[in-house]
């Protein structure tokens, strides 16, 4: 197997040879870290099954930014497969140097004729790889010390805000409410601080009963997991989404002891806070036996893999049942045979089109149900949005890492919605709405980003509630 350019090789007595490329990082001055990568096995055969052909390449958002093989899911599927055995030392530059500006989007594995799972690779390389990562005391991290504070912020506020409803609302609230404060931020979370609704949302959590009657005869009943991003930020959403539901005929249960889903700590490889938030998560909603309804799509690609994640704890048996009930919102309203009948009158037919949150398109294959929402509610015109299921930079917490990648990739998404001439751009991620926001904002396009759950709310007329 050969490495990519731009990665360096620690050779058998561990001494490292010179970078190959120009693009390539000072060198750290950290001794090779010996031993290689433990890959599972389900991760060795995604090893295995890749066979080099690069069709995921044109597919890769970052590749298409950089052009560089190493920044490009073939280049580092072989980095992984260097580290693994032995051949490219664990605190080598370059190894957290490309897999930091991963989107982790996994379009990749859409694209892929052999049905390559890269994120297993990524995962498992990710949570090996912390303690040599930015947030580590000591180290240097090839993409500047810029790069290394924001990671240290964004760890932190995941690790210890987060899961705290009340301190997360109230940090939401100083930084939309003093801005001075957002000047002091690291450059990729103060650009989206102007974005942030003003004044800020009160959380749902805070303002729906404990059950949302069904209107009209009862056709089952839901769970509703109200994030905690998604809840500080976009309670709206969250309010929308319980009256949307409950008009398509279920009642709507809001369990209380809910808690982050841990999906954006899994972008940063701390899978450790993942399994302790997800355990929390498997005791609140494993014994209702409901269905558990999702509005942003992060939330739900790791809810959906909490079998996986939890396997090898006691929780593991009920993690696997809880995974097989999450159902993002779209996905339940595009098959629960009850759909939004009409909009609010607004003369001429609004123009629409529809973002692929990345962790709704490829990670959990749900891309024909918003799009039939979208056809089925008069008043609509939907028109399909070229590369819809590219990522737009958000990413978790990408954009808050590697603003300058994440621009360039918001650019380009930019330009196919304003070619497409909408004015209302649907998704269902909280950070894609946020994101988009903020790319309508730079591109001074006039275009209103809104999430399904909110057009559909509004399609029923329940958004007074
Ligand atoms: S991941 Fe799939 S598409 Fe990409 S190089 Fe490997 S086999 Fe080919
Ligand atoms: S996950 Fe996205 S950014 Fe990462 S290698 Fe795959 S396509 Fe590229």
């Amino acid at each position: 197997m050969g490495v990519p350019p731009g990665v360096e090789i620690a050779d058998s007595e561990g001494a490292a040879t010179a970078h190959a490329t120009p693009e390539s990082p000072p060198a750290v001055a950290a001794a090779p870290v010996r031993g290689g990568l433990r890959l599972p096995d389900e991760a060795q055969s995604q090893l295995d099954a890749c066979v080099h052909c690069g069709f995921c390449l044109p597919a890769c958002p970052t590749y298409r930014e950089l052009g560089m093989e190493a920044d490009s899911p073939r280049g580092r599927i072989d980095m992984v497969a260097a580290a693994a055995c032995g051949e490219l030392a664990l605190n080598d530059p370059d190894l957290s140097l490309h897999l930091d500006r991963c989107l982790d989007c996994r379009a990749c594995e859409s694209a892929c004729p052999s049905g390559v799972q890269y994120h297993q690779l990524f995962e498992a390389a990710m949570t090996q790889l912390p303690a040599r990562r930015p947030w580590a005391r000591g180290t240097v991290h090839p993409e500047g010390p810029a790069f290394a504070a924001a990671a240290r912020l964004v760890r932190s506020g995941l690790r210890h805000i987060l899961p705290r409803p009340r301190v997360l609302a109230f940090a939401v609230r100083l930084a939309t409410g003093l801005p001075f404060l957002a000047q002091r931020l690291p450059p990729g979370p103060a650009a989206l601080i102007p974005v942030l609704p003003r004044p800020a949302q009160v959380p749902g959590r805070r303002r729906l009963p404990r059950v949302v009657a069904a209107r009209g005869e009862c056709r089952g009943e839901v769970d509703l997991f109200l994030g905690c991003l998604q809840d500080a930020v976009l309670g709206g959403d969250n309010v929308a989404a319980a009256y949307a539901l409950a008009a398509c005929g279920y009642d709507v249960h809001l369990r209380g002891g809910q808690t982050c889903c841990g999906a954006l700590h899994a972008h940063i490889g701390d899978r450790e806070a993942v399994r302790r938030l997800g355990a929390v998560n498997v005791r609140t909603f494993a014994g209702t036996g409901r269905p558990l309804v999702v509005t942003a799509a992060g939330c739900g690609a790791v809810l959906k893999d909490y079998g996986h994640l939890l396997a090898d704890t006691v929780h593991a048996r009920a993690a696997a049942g809880l995974s097989k009930r999450v159902r993002g919102f779209a996905e339940f309203v595009g098959t629960c045979d009850s759909r939004p009948v009409a909009m609010p009158p607004a003369g001429a037919p609004v123009r629409v089109t529809w973002h692929d949150p990345c962790h709704l398109a490829h990670a959990q294959g749900v891309r024909r149900e918003p799009r039939d929402i979208l056809c089925a509610i008069p008043g609509l015109e939907y028109v399909e949005l070229p590369e819809a299921d590219a990522c737009c930079g958000s990413a978790g917490v990408y954009n808050l890492l590697q603003p300058e990648l994440a621009e360039g990739v918001l650019a380009r998404k930019m330009e196919n919605i304003a070619a497409t001439g909408a004015r209302w751009v649907v998704t269902e991620n909280a950070g894609c709405l946020l994101q988009l926001r903020l790319g309508c904002r730079r591109a001074g396009l006039d275009v209103r980003v809104l999430s399904l759950a909110e057009l559909v709310a509004e399609a029923y007329g329940v958004t007074a509630q």
